[in-house]
């Protein structure tokens, strides 16, 4: 553990909605008013999330949010989970006294606009909380969602623009939700003006055995700086990569196991990576219903199998070099 902690390491994959502390969802549960028709839902998925999840594929996953959403609809709601992650991965006690889960920070959220709050006021009220730490510890990648319309997509791009033209620490954009919705053709146009405005790109792809190639290459089409999880990538869409064009692989092991898209960790996709010298970096999704944390991810390629991967002390410190390197907002460590 002391090897683990000492270790710079990013997290560059991590859903705001999907690392709140259990504490503090059932902290927010505690406040949420019992008359609304959402309670039994909340109430069954804190139980879920409190004895831990089963899922028996990826998309049960996506059944999980309505309940943490209703739980975090209003600005004060948002401000109290955003510090909460953020203090989870960068100051787990609070006073600085137990080392950091993660040296830096990319958190991920999808702008959502409530009868409490705009989209703008969402973001607003999450990079507050993200300005806090220094620029070297975190800073912000704004999702977009594959259900979302055009016009939705388009609002949340240039939302993110807007406020990373106004100084605001907006670092990138990300692709994530439902892997079976979306047409990502039409996204396409949106994220290349978010790329030629400055920001880093990272998508979620081929993530299930429902995305199309024709899925995945509407995407590698905007040549994207990260790819997340990549489970299911074909061999001729895995020959995109070339001398000029290397994109970081978002390894999420815990999550991929839990969700069942690989059978094992000695089948994961991350050894065929590690073998070809292909940089990736080491994240966890979302450590609320997987249950985990940075150190629980590194763990796993320490360990001997059939628990972990068996890596080296030294091939970790190059994975976790790999993840620093591959920050949108390149940090000091
Ligand atoms: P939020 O963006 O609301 O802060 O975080 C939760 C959202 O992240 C979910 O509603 C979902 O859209 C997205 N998300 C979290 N984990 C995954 C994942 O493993 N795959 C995909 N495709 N989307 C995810």
């Amino acid at each position: 553990v002391i090897f683990l902690q000492s270790l710079p390491k990013a997290e560059l994959h991590a859903h705001l909605n999907g690392s709140i502390p259990i504490k503090t969802i059932l902290e927010l549960a505690q406040q949420y008013p019992h008359s609304s028709a959402q309670t039994t839902e909340v109430a069954d998925t804190i139980e879920k999330l409190k004895s831990g999840v089963i899922l028996n594929e990826i998309f049960d996953f996506f059944s999980l949010m309505p309940a943490i959403y209703a739980l975090t609809s209003t600005p004060e709601a948002v401000a109290i989970v955003t510090r909460a992650v953020l203090q989870s991965f960068l100051n787990p006690t609070g006073d600085g006294a137990e080392s950091p889960q993660c040296t830096y920070l990319e958190l991920r959220t999808t702008p959502r606009s409530t009868t409490h709050m705009t989209r703008e006021k969402y973001l607003t009220i999450v990079l507050d909380e993200i300005e806090m730490y220094p620029a070297d510890q975190a800073a912000l990648i704004v999702s977009v969602d594959r259900r979302m319309s055009d016009s939705d997509v388009e609002e949340c791009i240039s939302l993110a623009i807007e406020m990373k033209n106004r100084g605001r620490r907006v670092v990138g954009i990300d692709v994530c939700g439902d892997p079976r919705s979306g047409d990502m053709q039409t996204f396409t146009q949106h994220l290349s003006r978010a790329k030629g405005a400055g920001l880093g790109l990272t998508v979620h792809i081929a993530e299930s055995t429902k995305n199309t190639t024709e899925d995945s290459l509407a995407l590698l089409s905007c040549r994207p700086d990260r790819l997340g999880h990549a489970t299911f990538l074909s061999d001729e869409l895995k020959a995109f990569k070339s001398a000029d064009y290397k994109p970081c692989m978002e390894i999420c092991l815990s999550s991929n196991l839990l969700c069942k898209t690989v059978a094992s960790l000695d089948a994961h996709h991350i050894r065929y990576y590690l073998k070809n010298d292909h940089p990736i970096v080491i994240c966890t999704d979302d450590a609320l219903p997987f249950r985990t944390s940075c150190l629980g991810e590194y763990s796993l390629l320490l360990a001997q199998p059939p628990l972990g991967l068996g890596l080296s002390r030294d091939d970790v410190a190059r994975v976790a070099r790999m993840g620093m390197d591959a920050a949108f907002l390149r940090p000091r460590d």
